[in-house]
């Protein structure tokens, strides 16, 4: 067992099984040996590779998305320029590369980072130089707020519950022998439908964060994006570890594997409509069409870059991250919306989460 993983043991042993929820924060984020705390997992030798490491090209376009709404906005300065879980800092470099086109946004743009992991912070300071890391979204400045968050929500602890003979109950990780294993917390009042095995999963954080976000851009302008993989009201299992590109159990080495669920956007639109914002959501292959990743492509791959046409083929197709990744943006009620979020129709409706 990792170290982390009998520190865990440890924890059971005294205080009986544990949360899904609180498993994951300790894998991801214990100061020690939480797995974010301890390196940098992003990129072809990582774990995992994220939209903004394949392509330079999709943190411009939503830099160019961040500056058509601040000028849509009467170029409001000075502002907050946000991002929550930036990683590398590489989507924020490239989208402050992009907003340099844009007089004056530049200068009017004051950075606020939200990052847990020590690490992570050093590493995104030395990227992007004169920063603010702030511990929480309800610690922004009060003034307009321009927000990007890319592949943040599915790294935020959940809780499953699953539908055995008599009800609703929360999985839980306790101990069998000395290894850990799932197992099923007493039944629940919990009054929802379902077939009996069905598991169903909640971001108890997420729509707190939505909130914080959306009353103050509902308050003092500005545009929010997220961008993540999952759905809209989906159901299921969809809690997975990732390790070398590849999935691996989940239990098997505590701290030392990627662990994340599929967001539901559905929660995260409410509590944003809630706020007082207005919402659209789409997939990111539409958003980045519409933003005009073809045309960028052919730009780059004409002056020689000849990754360009696969990463957005990556990035857009079908049958790459297109669908399966999804994008919400906020703004605020009466404001102009938002590049790619202008269309009718766009608001919530229903789709399958996988
Ligand atoms: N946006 C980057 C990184 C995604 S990984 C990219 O697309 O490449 C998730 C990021 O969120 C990491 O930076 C991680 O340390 C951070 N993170 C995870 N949980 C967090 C929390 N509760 N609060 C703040 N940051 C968190």
């Amino acid at each position: 067992m990792t170290p982390l993983g009998r520190l865990i043991a440890d924890e059971i042993r005294a205080s009986g099984p544990m949360s899904l929820a609180r498993y994951m924060e300790l894998c991801l984020l214990h100061p020690r040996h939480g797995y974010y705390s301890t390196r940098d997992p992003f990129g072809a030798a990582g774990d995992f590779t994220t939209a903004p490491e394949i392509s330079q090209i999709y943190g411009e376009l939503l830099g160019l998305f961040l500056a058509q709404a601040w000028l849509d906005q009467g170029a409001p300065t000075p502002f907050t320029l946000a991002e929550i879980g930036p990683g590398r800092g590489t989507l924020m470099a490239d989208a402050r590369r992009a907003m340099r086109v844009v007089p004056g946004m530049a200068e009017a743009a004051r950075l606020h980072l939200v990052e847990a992991s020590a690490h992570l912070q050093h590493v995104q300071q030395d990227r992007l130089g004169v920063l603010t890391h702030l511990e929480s979204v309800t610690d922004f400045p009060d003034s307009p707020l321009f927000l990007l968050a890319n592949e943040f929500f599915d790294a935020l602890p959940i809780q499953q519950f699953q539908r055995g003979p008599d009800g609703w109950a929360e999985r839980l990780i306790g101990l069998q022998g000395d290894r850990l294993a799932f197992g099923l917390g007493p039944v629940m009042r919990l009054d929802l439908p379902g077939a009996e095995g069905e598991v169903i999963e909640r971001c108890p954080a997420a729509p707190a964060i939505v909130t914080a976000i959306a009353e103050r851009i509902a308050a003092r302008g500005g545009v929010a994006l997220f961008v993540d993989y999952g759905g809209w009201n989906g159901r299921g299992d969809t809690f997975q570890a990732l390790s070398e590109h590849k999935p691996v159990d989940p239990l098997a080495a505590p701290g030392q594997a990627d662990l994340t669920a599929h967001v539901d956007f559905a929660p995260l639109a409410a509590a944003a409509q809630a706020a007082g914002c207005a919402v659209g959501y789409t997939t990111q292959g539409a958003l980045l069409v519409a933003l005009g990743i073809n045309a960028r492509a052919a730009r780059l791959t004409a002056s020689g870059d000849s990754a360009a046409a696969g990463a957005a083929r990556r990035l857009t197709h079908a049958d790459e991250m297109g669908h399966l990744f999804k994008a919400l943006a906020l703004w605020p009620q009466g404001a102009p919306a938002p590049a790619g979020f202008e269309r009718a129709g766009m608001t919530p409706t229903s789709d399958p989460r996988r």
